[in-house]
């Protein structure tokens, strides 16, 4: 059946590109497989115009984590078994062509100066793996065209450090003119493209040019140097694609090895997919925030520094949670090559420089692209989420009364103004009013202003009504969202009850609403 789909699929291909041919197709795939294996048992980097950039960084990363640990693992007397197309998909931003590789080699481990190397007799085995060709709909085939040539002018591809190509500036590797390598993936958890998640078309909405593919390679590239970030307590190698919270994490983590006078062991990473799984636009931050599960395994340990580990090689679920500021819109332009700079495109250089090397630009990260905010297990991840989705399910009772955004917007800002109105908001007020503006779905820097202004909107909540009841009870809950309602909340939310001319809730029934608030998380934590 599966056969049946990609001669379907072909078929489509050549409606649209004449002189698309399969065989053609395989036999440039295998060549460059053969080039790329062949580099990577020289030490050199794969042809960086012909493959997307999280590819590229892979390969960077791992030389790094080899020169760390002091060895390397490399195929040697690689011998093709099988070339072979096993998947062909569109949608409306990539056509795919997943190709599956069967090879018999020699993994070697060879130590490059340090003592961890081990001597590892070279043991032959057959490697099967899938590598994921992307290219934009549209694109042509040009026949005949020499490896090494621009995809789209022709001629050599000198693309030098900045990688455009030097006679018509084109992205060889954005996928815009020809097939680029995206993905190697391990052939035993293949699993094709995933494709399950919501949000796309809101999304697109905002912006036109946001899609999986272009996604999942920044999660890829983004990954590799998370991970080189974490072998070598380095937090500076995640500097341009992370936010600053992130950035200090990772920090914090690298110094908190070093204190303890140990590494982390991050060995035989094997990538088995990266997925979108979550599109989100928070309303709160006002960002949008994306989430990818990358599928890998590997060794990883803790060792101290001058002993290698032995660890197995275990499986391994991350997500990674990518922000970027609302407004910002996907360069078409650069495609599967998203590691350059925003004004002039020029590739990124290895330096950790905070601006463009060639144009000078700022790289102010998640102003112009994606970057990490966070990383978690996927069964944390989840966890997290389900558990915020049932204290948001506490919530929602009250919220019929006020089903319009808008309407929860003015509510929110009444009572802002009547914080503001009341005195000096403090920190906690602002933690507040900031909570329930996240519970509602309003945005908060719709109700900020409120705390700063003298003359509150007109108040026209009627007072002692059902609605005001609920509308308080709703703040009491997202008051107790945290377990607790502390001695600034209550006064809040006295208040408010003052103002609505409503009895005040006495101290035992916030307490009490307080725990029920907590035993619903404790009920969540346990289910999950
Ligand atoms: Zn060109
Ligand atoms: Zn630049």
């Amino acid at each position: 059946a599966s056969a049946k789909l990609v001669d379907q699929e072909i078929a489509r291909l050549r409606k649209e590109d004449r002189d698309f041919d399969l065989a053609a197709f395989e036999q440039r795939a295998q060549a460059l497989f053969a080039r790329i294996m062949d580099g990577r048992e020289k030490g050199e980097l794969p042809p960086r115009h012909e493959v997307s950039d999280g590819v590229y960084r892979r390969e960077l990363a791992m030389r790094e984590i080899e020169r760390e640990h002091g060895v390397r693992l490399v195929h040697t007397a690689i011998h093709p078994l099988e070339v072979r197309t096993i998947g062909a998909f569109h949608d409306r931003f990539f056509d795919s062509l997943h190709v599956r590789f069967s090879f018999s080699s020699r993994v070697t481990e060879l130590s490059t100066g340090k003592n961890l190397a081990t001597t590892r007799s070279p043991e032959e085995q057959v490697t099967t793996v899938v590598w994921v060709f992307v290219r934009r709909p549209g694109a042509k085939t040009k026949k005949g065209l020499p490896a090494g040539s621009c995809p789209n002018c022709g001629a050599p591809f000198s693309g030098g450090a900045t990688n455009l190509c030097s006679h018509c500036q084109a992205i060889g590797n954005s996928g815009q003119y020809d097939w680029v390598l995206a993905q190697e993936l391990s052939f035993d958890a293949y699993r094709g493209p995933w494709r399950e998640f919501t949000g796309l078309e809101q999304m697109n909405e905002r912006d036109p040019g946001f899609c999986p593919e272009v996604s999942e390679d920044r999660a890829a590239l983004i990954f590799w140097k998370w991970i080189l970030a974490r072998t070598r307590r380095d937090p500076d190698q995640l500097r341009r694609v992370a936010t600053p919270s992130m950035l200090q994490e990772t920090a914090a983590e690298a110094e908190a090895y070093r204190g303890r006078g140990e590494r982390r062991w991050i060995w035989d990473v094997q990538v088995e997919g990266v997925d979108l799984v979550l599109i989100d636009h928070d309303t709160d931050e006002d960002k949008d925030e994306v989430c990818l599960r990358v599928r890998w395994r590997g060794r990883v340990g803790d060792f101290s520094e001058g002993s290698r580990p032995v660890v197995p090689v275990s499986s391994q679920s991350t997500v990674l949670t990518l922000v970027r500021e609302s407004g910002v819109k996907t360069d078409m332009r650069t495609g599967v090559s998203s590691d350059r700079c925003h004004k002039c495109k020029a590739a990124h250089g290895e330096a950790d420089t905070v601006k463009c090397s060639y144009c000078g630009a700022p790289l102010e990260p998640g102003k112009h692209d994606f970057v990490l905010d966070g990383a978690h297990g996927w069964e944390t991840w989840m966890s997290v989420r389900r558990q915020r989705a049932e204290v948001a399910k506490t919530v929602e009772p009250y919220l019929p009364s006020f089903k319009f955004a808008d309407e929860r917007l003015r509510l929110l800002q009444m009572m802002a103004a009547m914080a503001r109105a009341d005195g000096r908001v403090d920190s906690s007020e602002r933690a507040l009013l900031k909570l329930c503006a996240k519970r509602w779905g309003v945005g908060f820097r719709d109700v900020a202003p409120m705390l700063d202004c003298h003359q509150p909107p007109e108040f026209d909540l009627e007072p002692g009504s059902w609605l005001a009841r609920s509308f308080l009870e709703a703040v009491i809950t997202a008051a107790a969202i945290d377990g607790q309602i502390d001695s600034k909340e209550r006064a809040l939310i006295l208040r408010l009850a003052r103002r609505l001319r409503i009895a005040a809730p006495s101290r035992e029934a916030l307490a009490a609403r307080a725990e029920q608030v907590k035993a619903t998380r404790r009920q969540v934590e346990l289910d999950s």
